[in-house]
């Protein structure tokens, strides 16, 4: 899920709110559901094709916008199965199978591109990372983010090696036996 309050942009609500239904819709979402109020809009969208429908997978995108011009906020999620496409796509392996995780990460490159597009038409200039899709405003400040978010992913990987390690063993241990 990707959620930013913008700030000091000369920008409709509105306007971005269109945007994103756009880009939906050039994506192959059909809209389903679509309101809006005072200073708020809100859609639900699903893409559905024959396979996928087969394999009782449909993908919804959730879009909320609110706030005035100059100060607003965007919600914005793609999903399958409802599930957050914030899950990385090695965890998606391990609890979905490799189909899904496969699905997971389309849509996840999916929901960055349509970010990425539509925080580039609210200002250019603004930097997102590409990993977690938090928006910075200097490409100094990304750099320091990405070089705390790389030391994390490695300290992520140091922990999962003893248990790697572990499996290993048990299946040393048990060829050992064999041989025994
Ligand atoms: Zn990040």
């Amino acid at each position: 899920m990707k959620h930013y309050g913008f700030v000091e942009k000369d920008v409709e609500p509105a306007a971005v709110f269109a945007h994103l239904k756009q880009f939906m819709v050039e994506n192959g979402f059909q809209v389903n559901n679509e309101s809006s109020r005072s200073n708020f809009w809100e859609l639900h969208a699903s893409k559905k094709n024959a396979i996928r429908v087969a394999l009782g997978a449909v993908r919804d995108a959730d879009a909320v916008v609110a706030g005035t011009r100059g100060k607003f906020e965007v919600q914005f999620k793609l999903g399958v199965w409802g599930k957050d496409l914030a899950i990385p796509v090695v965890e998606g392996v391990a609890t979905l199978g490799a189909a899904s995780a496969i699905d997971l990460h389309e849509e996840h490159l999916l929901e960055d591109k349509m970010w990425r597009s539509l925080v580039h038409s609210i200002d250019p200039k603004l930097q997102i990372c590409g990993q977690c899709g938090v928006i910075f405003q200097s490409p100094a400040d990304l750099q320091a983010h990405q070089k705390v978010e790389a030391q994390q992913l490695q300290s992520q990987m140091g922990m999962a090696n003893p248990m790697m390690m572990g499996m290993l063993g048990m299946g040393m241990m048990g060829m050992g036996m064999m041989w025994i």
